[in-house]
Parts: C-alpha cells; sequence; structure tokens
C-alpha cells in the first residue's frame, strides 16, 4: 500500500516538487517498505525517534528534521541531519551554529515562518523575517545554510483562505530570493519552499511550494497513543 501511494504521489506532483515522506509515529517496517519503493528524504518531528531511526535504517536517508526543536536537543541530531525545517529563533541557531562546528559540518535550515490564523508559539512572524535574517548575531552563524522557507497554513476547509497564506509565504519568498545579496545569504543555497501537507499539497504547489510533507496520504492515518 505504501509503495503505491508513493507512486500516485510522484506521477501527481510536478518534478520540481521534493517529496518529504512524512514517517512520525511509523515503525521501522514501513519507512524501510517506502525507501525499497525509492523513497529517500524522511520527516520526523521528535528527536528521540528521529535518532533511533537513523540509526536502524538505512546510511543514504536524508533525515528532515519538521517539528518544533528545543534547543537543548540539536546535540542529538546535529551529526546527521539533512535539514531542518523549523528554525525560528536566534537562540536555536545559536546552538544550531555550535553544533554544527562541533561535527565539523554545516547544517541545512529553513526558517519556519508563522503564516497561519490560528495561534501559534511557533514561527517567524511575516513581517519580521527580514529582520530575523538582518539581525547581526545572525549574519555571524557561518556554518546554518538557509535554504529557503518553510509554513503551514490554517487548518480549514476554506481553500481560499489556505491558498492566500500560501502565496503570502510565496511573495516573501521571492522578495528575500531576489535581496539575498544584501541580506548576506547564498542565492545558488535559497531554493526551498516548503509547505503543503496531505490536506493542501495541490494548492500549495499551486501557490509555488518545492517541497511538500505528506504523511498520512503515504503511511495512512497516525495512532497516538
Ligand atoms: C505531521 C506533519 C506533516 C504531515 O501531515 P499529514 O497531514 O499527515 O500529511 C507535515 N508537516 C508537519 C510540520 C507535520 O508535523
Amino acid at each position: 500500500m505504501i509503495a503505491e501511494n508513493l507512486a500516485k504521489f510522484k506521477s501527481a506532483i510536478p518534478e520540481h516538487v521534493q517529496l518529504v515522506a512524512v514517517s512520525k509515529t511509523k515503525p521501522n517496517e514501513d519507512l524501510l517498505e517506502a525507501y525499497k519503493a525509492g523513497q529517500r528524504i524522511f520527516g520526523e518531528n521528535k528527536v528521540q525517534e528521529i535518532t533511533a531511526k537513523h540509526e536502524a535504517l538505512p546510511k543514504d536517508i536524508d533525515w528532515h528534521f519538521i517539528g518544533h526543536l528545543q534547543t537543548n536537543k540539536v546535540k542529538y541530531i546535529a551529526p546527521f541531519i539533512g535539514m531542518i525545517h523549523s528554525l525560528d529563533s536566534i537562540k536555536l541557531a545559536k546552538e544550531i551554529q555550535k553544533r554544527a562546528v562541533q561535527n565539523d559540518r554545516s547544517i541545512n535550515c529553513l526558517l519556519q515562518v508563522h503564516i497561519a490564523e490560528e495561534e501559534s508559539k511557533f514561527g517567524i512572524p511575516l513581517e519580521n523575517v527580514r529582520s530575523f535574517i538582518e539581525d547581526e548575531i545572525f549574519q555571524s552563524f557561518d556554518r546554518i545554510n538557509i535554504c529557503g522557507l518553510m509554513g503551514m497554513a490554517t487548518n480549514t476547509e476554506n481553500i481560499n483562505q489556505v491558498k492566500q497564506e500560501f502565496e503570502q509565504l510565496k511573495s516573501l519568498f521571492n522578495e528575500i530570493k531576489l535581496s539575498t545579496d544584501s541580506l548576506g545569504l547564498r542565492a545558488n543555497m535559497f531554493d526551498t519552499l516548503s509547505m503543503g501537507m496531505s490536506g493542501d499539497y495541490n494548492t500549495a504547489i499551486e501557490a509555488g511550494s518545492t517541497m511538500i510533507r505528506v504523511g498520512s496520504s503515504i503511511f495512512g492515518s497516525r495512532n497516538y497513543q
């Protein structure tokens, strides 16, 4: 079933859109099934879970961290993480920089932007993203590759609202892309717009997403117990 779902996605999404298979709560066998079907990017939102899965599963998997990341847990994922989608504070950036140096590597990150109407402690407010990037301390973090932006739309049936939120993020992405030089970003690296999940990936792709994060439509619904 997982392989079939993946094949369906692969044929339905444009070639320039990358698929992150969100495997949180799912057992290793499910991930292996997706792996055998050719999937290499997996997304997880718990540090303990992603670390255990990284140890148990094939080493060429590209692990993406997509949930809220606590500063004191960065050290566990720093050696292997392929991309962190949830960079949203200078404090967290400082810790990622420190652990990247310790591991003698650079770490790819997306700035998580708050675009939903829902109250959330997470994500940089849209209007603050520029000043966040321009922050002098942030500018000194040479081991963080800012690869783009990530956002989650409001969980609503109102497609127009979802569309509007994604389009706002796309506009900001374009603006930043045009001014990478003055913002101290590497232009060739700033190319990822992570938006869209099982319920709204079509709308996200129409609005310009380059990376969708899909869980339940691939692995089936999750059982939190
Ligand atoms: C769980 C999760 C997803 C995937 O959600 P589905 O609706 O199962 O596709 C995507 N992004 C984030 C940040 C998530 O936590």
